[in-house]
């Protein structure tokens, strides 16, 4: 087993396995900490939630997956003396809102950001797409008929807001961070800041291939805030949950200079006109901060961080005049072959790539191939063996898991075969 291995099994509680997916939405058992007399948390391997006991009943922040989770947070709070009165979402990630109908019978204030709702209605628009989606990013089976239930909110709020509630006040701020609705809670009394998913173990999820833009500048700006409040106590919602005493200063001092990192290097890259597909080559974690902890790509990746910067401040148009209006992919690869006129010679090459490490590259030329004659023998073979070797040594979840459903798929096409 190697060292990254051990990590991740701490983080995720799962030990990986050669070609195996991470599982993060499956396991429905919930872990509790009490990492403050009134603050509680719940956690499964992909989100948590907390609670805070105040003198006139609970405060709920997120309410975990589904259902199912949300009962057994519900039994925990109130064998520890809550009673929910107020439910704040700090975005609309299912993760975070799916179990709020759980508490629907407490007649609860349910606080959310103003564009929250949009967010839910583009689930509904965009369900087939979301439920593809969501199959590849967490290797769970198709289902777009999946039901959402959902508890929405009472009170909506635009920039900030502040409630009192019971000995205890709650401060809401907005940030666009890794959505356009996130909230992060600041509670005096007890020093203490929850921050929905601005945090989350490792590299904070600035870029996802799958969705939507993410907004980092002003994501560490709202860090940046946070960092300002001095918490002693930080609540993070994905992965590692609980920061405590200094190791708050540095997870945030951390990720600050981190994000600010990789921002300053993508305003440089397009300013020079780098195109993107060199950039997310060239951007990287300063060489202090690459190894860090806080900073791991084990949910993200720079890459993706790259992308993501990039789309948010860029067109799609690279400044290659090829690249204004272009004809299909097809066709120029149709062109390509026709030049080759030697399909044997690519299959070929892409070994040869393959047999010197570079493996990416040998899949891009190979792709040549298989557009052109999916059935060439010997290529779903190579296809297969090069995403096995790509996921062999990749320990971000997203990139793992997509190539784990591309390397099902090739062994699916191959079992047809035979
Ligand atoms: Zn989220």
């Amino acid at each position: 087993m190697t060292k990254t291995t051990m990590k991740l099994d701490a983080e995720y509680g799962q030990t990986l396995k050669k070609n195996e997916a991470f599982q993060v939405i499956l396991k429905s058992e919930v872990a509790f900490e009490q990492p403050h007399p009134d603050v509680h948390v719940a956690k499964i391997p992909i989100a948590s939630a907390s609670w805070v006991n105040t003198s006139d009943g609970t405060v709920l922040v997120d309410t975990l997956l589904n259902p199912g989770t949300a009962k057994q947070m519900k039994t925990r709070l109130e064998e520890t003396g809550g009673q929910v009165k107020t439910i704040i979402y700090t975005h609309h990630h299912g993760d975070h809102v799916g179990g709020g109908v759980i508490f629907e019978g407490d007649r609860p204030r349910v606080i959310a950001h103003r564009y929250l709702p949009e967010n839910m209605e583009k689930y509904e628009l965009l369900k087939i797409h979301r439920a593809r989606l969501t199959a590849i990013q967490f290797n769970i089976p198709f289902d777009p008929a999946r039901q959402r239930p959902f508890l929405p909110p009472t009170e909506l709020f635009d920039h900030a807001m502040v409630f009192s509630q019971g000995d205890k006040t709650f401060e809401l701020y907005h940030a666009r961070a890794e959505t356009d609705d996130a909230t992060w809670v600041y509670v005096p009394e007890i020093q203490t800041a929850l921050v929905g998913d601005l945090i989350i173990s490792g590299l904070p999820n600035i870029g996802n291939p799958y969705k939507p833009t993410r907004f980092g500048l002003s994501w560490v700006r709202a860090l940046e805030k946070v960092r300002e409040k001095q918490p002693q106590l930080l609540i993070a919602h994905g992965g590692r949950a609980v920061y405590q005493g200094k190791d708050v200063r540095e997870l945030l001092d951390i990720t600050i200079e981190g994000i600010h990192s990789l921002l300053d290097q993508v305003f440089e890259a397009i300013n020079n006109d780098i195109p993107v597909d060199e950039m997310i080559h060239q951007v990287q974690l300063p060489p202090h901060l690459i190894d860090h902890p806080y900073l791991k790509p084990i949910y993200s990746r720079t890459e993706f961080a790259v992308y993501n910067i990039y789309r948010w401040y860029h067109g799609y148009f690279d400044h290659n005049p090829a690249h204004l209006l272009p004809r299909p992919d097809r066709e120029l690869n149709r062109e390509i072959i026709a030049l080759i006129d030697n399909r044997e010679k690519i299959l070929e090459r892409a070994i040869a790539l393959h047999k010197t490490g570079q493996t990416q590259l040998a899949l891009q030329v190979l792709d040549i191939l298989l557009k052109d004659a999916p059935e060439f023998p010997g290529a779903r073979e190579l296809h297969l063996a090069l995403l096995e070797t790509l996921c062999e040594t990749d320990t971000c979840l997203m990139s793992r898991n997509t190539w784990i459903h591309f390397i099902e798929k090739d062994r699916e096409i191959l079992k047809e075969r035979q």
